[in-house]
């Protein structure tokens, strides 16, 4: 997906905007216990063209400067982004921060697209011309706050993305490693493609450029996406936890599988739930990679406690396989490329309604359906309707009987039968008259 980053100083709306351009999409998505949502990363879509947004404001920088801060924000915008929303204060007028921001934008040479916000009435609109002296060519006169001229904005934006539709067409296997600095993800890279076409070091500035690396394995090929996502050059943000959290969410975006990295010497950490749940929400294959794994001292009970601890703390997850890997001795990293394949072949497997059926029906035979308040749940059919995840509609006399442990339990089911290790799979229950 393209992705749209909001930058400009604080207060000029850029959350009111981030807000009504993501809009219900964020108060729709299904709650997934545990998992908080950031407000900073949604998808958001015009006129049938989808795309991520950023709110850059929502990045906060430590306790740096005002003005280290927002130069911050607009090196991540031109850093992440495809097109750069660019706001101002129409109220206000140019302020010495927004040259501040527009020079850094200069020097990119990603597509700008200047919003002059709180342009609440036709008679200040004759202000917005002021602003044609940022640089950026016509100014486009909003107001978040009455949703006015959000279309035109929009429209520009999307006259920005570029044709290059990446090389997402192929049969390549996209993968990504996302997990909190650290953990290991660089070496891991390295270690996966078995020579140091990126380079990983302690010291920050020295991980090479590469965007997305592809390889073959045993005749298949794989796209290790966003390798470029794990550089570190020591700018204040990278290591920032929100940073690291977006960086997680547009690499998700752009693979089939997502690798959760967890360290095995530090055990698990609140961050570390935030990043997988991001990817058992977007309904990727997800794997769980625990590096370090040489660093332990083990005893013929530590794997099986970690992988206890993990099971307990991902609750949500618990499709996702776990693997004990060591960048540093290659434990195990054999077997990865092969096991991204199985979850990548269950992530795409279609099952046919009369098998699933089948199924279904066993399981009411094993446990009834529940009633409640004396109206018993019907289940009159179930059909696979999407792959990648799988997502099954289940056709009920009445949505309101289908409480969510039964789904769970028709999911425990069904994963009985078929094997979507790796995959979540989404089961949705519809009412038919
Ligand atoms: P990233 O921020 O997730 O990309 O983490 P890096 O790949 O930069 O690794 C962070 C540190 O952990 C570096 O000092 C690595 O040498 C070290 N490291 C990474 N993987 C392993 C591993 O499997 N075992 C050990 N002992 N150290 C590792």
């Amino acid at each position: 997906l393209p992705v749209v980053a909001i930058v400009g100083r604080p207060n000029v709306g850029k959350s009111t905007i981030f807000n009504r351009v993501v809009g219900e999409r964020i108060s729709i998505v299904e709650d997934t216990p545990g998992v908080t949502r950031d407000r900073i990363y949604a998808h958001g879509d015009w006129v049938g063209h989808e795309f991520s947004i950023i709110d850059t404001g929502g990045i906060e920088i430590g306790d740096q400067p005002f003005v280290k801060q927002i130069t911050a924000q607009a090196e991540i915008a031109i850093e992440e982004a495809d097109v750069i929303i660019f706001m101002v204060n129409g109220k206000e007028g140019i302020t010495n921060a927004d040259e501040n921001i527009a020079k850094i934008l200069y020097r990119s040479n990603k597509p700008v697209v200047l919003a002059v916000n709180k342009i609440d009435n036709l008679e200040s609109r004759a202000d917005i011309y002021d602003f044609y002296s940022l640089g950026f060519g016509d100014p486009y006169a909003i107001s978040g706050a009455h949703g006015i001229g959000l279309g035109d904005l929009l429209d520009q934006v999307i006259a920005n993305f570029s044709e290059q539709q990446d090389d997402k067409e192929d049969d390549s296997i996209r993968f990504s490693l996302i997990g909190r600095p650290n953990v290991g993800k660089s070496s891991l890279v390295n270690a996966i493609l078995g020579e140091e076409r990126v380079i990983v070091s302690d010291v920050s500035g020295t991980t090479r450029d590469a965007i997305n690396t592809k390889f073959v394995d045993n005749g298949q090929e794989f796209t290790m996406v966003d390798t470029a996502g794990l550089r570190k050059r020591g700018k204040v943000y990278e290591n920032t936890e929100r940073y690291s959290v977006m960086r997680a969410m547009k690499a998700i975006d752009n693979s089939n599988i997502a690798l959760v990295v967890l360290n095995a010497e530090e055990g698990i950490r609140e961050q570390d739930k935030r990043i997988a749940g991001y990817a058992h929400d977007a309904g990727k294959g997800v794997i769980i990679l625990v590096n370090k794994w040489d660093t332990l001292k083990k005893t013929n009970s530590t794997q099986r406690d970690f992988e206890a601890a993990i099971r307990a703390e991902f609750q949500y997850l618990s499709y996702a396989p776990i693997l004990f890997v060591s960048a540093l001795t290659k434990q195990r990293l054999a077997k990865l490329p092969e096991l991204i394949k199985t979850v990548y072949d269950n992530h795409g497997r279609r099952i046919s309604s009369s098998s699933l059926n089948d199924v279904i029906m066993d399981a009411i035979a094993i446990t009834p359906t529940p009633s409640i308040k004396g109206r018993k749940l019907r289940i009159y059919y179930a059909t696979q309707v999407k792959t990648a995840p799988p997502t099954i509609v289940v056709f009920v006399n009445d949505v309101d009987l289908m409480h969510f442990s039964y789904v769970r339990y028709l999911e425990n089911q069904i994963r009985k039968y078929y094997d979507f290790t790796g995959t979540p799979l989404k089961i949705i229950p519809r009412s038919r008259k």
